[in-house]
């Protein structure tokens, strides 16, 4: 079912949904099936699992020389989406990324998810690979998200590429977009940031997450901001818990976000690891209260790797 048809469906009721990552290449699925069943409890519609760039690996050629070679450190997405799906009867939202792909790998992946019986994606540009300055695109590749929209929108319309092929189906994919309650690190403003998240709705897409951010005012006003320039759609607030001291440095770089003082000064007067875990749990269930008063529709959590602090905040909000 549609992500939208979900929101529809709760009338008004904010509902609980997540977000992972695929295991690291070698892994074993068991680790995150079992984060993943403690999550379960809480009837979350959906989960989103996310896609990797990938990226260059340098293998020791005996000789004292490297061998480099590109590879993705967290493959599965498909694989994953269709096994959750099958496992918990949950729907799965899988990103789907202009980097690294042409539009004709991309259509190949939008078909297998279309007989896979998956209806949401959430179309992403994806970051620049490790060593790049900036992103480029492969050769064939979708430059922006907004691209990627139109590809899947195109489809949904009953048209391959190029019209090579008559289409006797039509997948009508429900597409999610990202948005930055802070900005896109890259955009000049925020008027120029949210008129290219306009850019992607007017192109198909049918709902907004956004990028963790841990002030609520900030997605208030980004909301607000969008409302008024005809963004419509439904704007679902992403929420990380800070979980280890250094997330203080990585998350601001990493996301390109502000970190209130207030929850700095918390961490930083914790002495044990368990003591800022807790910080961090404390400040997203009253981050979720707030939001769920506001009435967003979803409060989705960015559970990346241990889920106990996430089963936490949810034991306390749904
Ligand atoms: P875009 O919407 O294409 O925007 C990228 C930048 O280009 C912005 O600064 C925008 O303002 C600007 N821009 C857009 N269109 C144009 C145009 N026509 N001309 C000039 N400038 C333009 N990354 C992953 O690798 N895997 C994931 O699974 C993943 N999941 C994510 C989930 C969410 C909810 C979010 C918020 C981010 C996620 N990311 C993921 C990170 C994301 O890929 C990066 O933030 C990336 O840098 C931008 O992606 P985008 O889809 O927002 O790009």
């Amino acid at each position: 079912m549609k992500i939208t048809e979900h929101i529809k469906q709760a009338e008004g009721k904010t509902l609980f949904s997540f977000e992972i990552v695929p295991p690291v290449k070698g892994q074993n699925i068991q680790k995150l099936y079992d984060n993943i069943d403690p999550l379960m409890e809480f009837k979350p519609p959906f989960i989103d699992v996310t896609t990797s760039r990938e990226e260059y690996v340098y293998l020791d050629k005996g000789n004292g020389l490297l061998e480099r070679k590109v590879t993705r450190m967290r493959p599965g997405t498909v694989g994953i989406c269709a096994s959750l799906k099958h496992k918990y009867n949950v729907d799965t939202v899988p990103h789907v990324l202009c980097g690294g792909f042409t539009r004709e790998e991309t259509e190949y992946v939008l078909v297998d998810l279309h007989y896979l019986g998956i209806d949401n994606i959430v179309a992403l540009r994806g970051d620049a690979m490790k060593h790049e300055p900036q992103f480029t695109p492969v050769k064939g590749g979708n430059n922006y998200a907004v691209e990627l929209v139109d590809q899947i929108a195109k489809m949904n319309d009953g048209k391959f590429l190029n019209d090579s092929e008559e289409m006797q189906y039509k997948p009508d994919f429900c597409i999610g977009v990202a948005g930055y309650p802070e900005k896109h690190f890259e955009s000049p403003s925020m008027k120029s940031d949210l008129q290219r998240l306009k850019e992607k709705v007017d192109a198909g897409a049918d709902y907004v997450v956004t990028q963790m951010f841990f002030d609520n005012q900030k997605y208030f006003d980004f909301v607000a901001a969008a409302k008024a320039i005809g963004i419509n759609v439904p704007i679902i607030p992403g929420i990380k818990p800070v979980a280890v001291e250094r997330h203080l440095q990585i998350l601001p770089k990493v996301f390109s976000l502000d970190l209130p003082d207030a929850l700095v000064k918390e961490v930083e007067k914790c002495k044990t690891k368990e003591a800022i875990r807790q910080v961090g749990i404390e400040w997203a269930i009253q981050q979720s209260k707030e939001l769920i008063d506001f009435g967003v529709p979803t409060v989705h959590y960015y559970s990346m790797g241990k889920s106990d602090n996430i089963v936490k905040i949810a034991k306390e909000i749904f």
